[in-house]
């Protein structure tokens, strides 16, 4: 089981907003973009995007499927609700572990609009009858379901209403060659550098009233953030909290620092299961290369967990290498390690 820990790039039920919560109810105020403007970051992503958008605005037809792949809390949810929002649609949502027989999506494709977006997360977790059943959807916009058993089954062809398919995943390697090749518009969801982070606090500051903040504390808040706007924005919720109950409100860069020691998060973003999973690596595995599965069994963690939660970011900052033997240690990884040997 996977140990619940403030930097989980994975959506966490203090993350969810309701409409009207407000900074004081304890919920969290609705930061998410509703407009490709207000979208901040993944530039190259959003040029492709607004293409196809105007294109297919002008043509009056759906979008092209678009298939979304990287780690979690990267803003993937978030621009299926943004793009229909400007296609003047509506996004009607689901996941792939939530669909087990295809006649789970019929109710949701028949009473979708003409050029609505209908969003599946985690689509890499479709069964494969639910797959074969969505192939005529994306291709023809009709599905085929079987009237009656037995002897006097017939299967009958329903004509759908033009929409478009966004699916997400944190595994693209895992999506068949088949489903992946009906999407028009396949790409790959970076990590967030700190400018374009310091700017999705700064928007997100501004919708949260009462909340002042000094640009170099969003900073520091957006240096530990690990590139994720998710965690960028829990923490932010955290310090603010902080900052209420220790500080008068008052949200400097020495609060933030104050503020995110308490959470055991170090200067460059990292948790004690990062600095776990680095130790096991080094201790009992002379530093790699070593499988995930030999890591995950020695911490008693979930291999899964351990690639979609706390590897991507690893590999990104340098501490980690994948290699074809497994997962190694790097250079940068071990003078981190001792850094945070010499000061504890
Ligand atoms: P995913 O679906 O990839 O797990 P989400 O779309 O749920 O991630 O995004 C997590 C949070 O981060 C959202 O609440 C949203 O407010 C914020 N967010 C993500 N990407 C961006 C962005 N590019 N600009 C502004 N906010 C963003």
């Amino acid at each position: 089981m996977a140990r619940e820990r403030i930097i989980t790039p994975k959506e966490v039920k203090e993350d969810v907003p309701s409409e009207d919560s407000n900074l004081f109810s304890g919920s969290p105020v609705n930061v998410r973009p509703k407009s490709l403007d207000e979208y901040l970051g993944q530039s190259e992503l959003l040029q492709r995007l607004g293409i196809a958008l105007d294109a297919a605005k002008k043509r009056d037809d759906p979008m092209e499927h678009v298939l979304l792949y990287g780690p979690p809390g990267l803003g993937k949810t978030t621009l299926a609700h943004v793009i229909a929002n400007e296609l003047g649609t509506r996004a009607w949502v689901t996941s792939g572990p939530a669909l087990t027989k295809g006649s789970d999506l019929v109710g949701t494709l028949t009473r979708m609009e003409a050029n609505d977006v209908l969003f599946i997360d985690e689509i890499h977790r479709l069964p494969a009858s639910v797959e074969e059943y969505i192939y005529p959807a994306m291709e023809d916009y009709k599905i085929d379901f079987t009237l009656d058993t037995g002897m006097h089954a017939r299967v009958v062809s329903y004509s759908l209403k033009p929409f478009t398919l966004i699916g997400a995943t944190t595994r693209a390697g895992l999506l068949t060659g088949a489903l992946r090749s009906r999407f028009g518009i396949v790409h790959n969801l970076r990590f967030y550098n700190v400018d374009e982070l310091t700017d999705i606090l700064e928007q997100a500051a501004k919708k949260l009233e009462g909340v002042c903040v000094h640009k170099d504390a969003l900073r520091t808040i957006a240096s530990r953030s690990r590139g994720t706007p998710r965690i960028a924005l829990r923490l932010l919720r955290r310090v603010r909290d902080y900052a209420e109950v220790r500080c008068g409100g008052d949200f400097s860069d020495a609060v933030v620092n104050a503020a995110l020691a308490l959470e055991g998060i170090d200067e460059v973003g990292m948790d004690s299961l990062d600095r776990t999973y680095m130790e096991t690596i080094e201790t009992i595995y002379d530093g790699g290369p070593v499988g995930v599965e030999a890591v995950a069994a020695s911490m008693g963690e979930d291999a899964g967990t351990l690639q979609d939660v706390v590897e991507p970011y690893l590999l990104q900052a340098g501490f980690l290498a994948r290699t074809r033997q497994g997962r190694q240690i790097t250079s940068k990884g071990h003078e981190w390690l001792n850094a945070g040997k010499n000061s504890t």
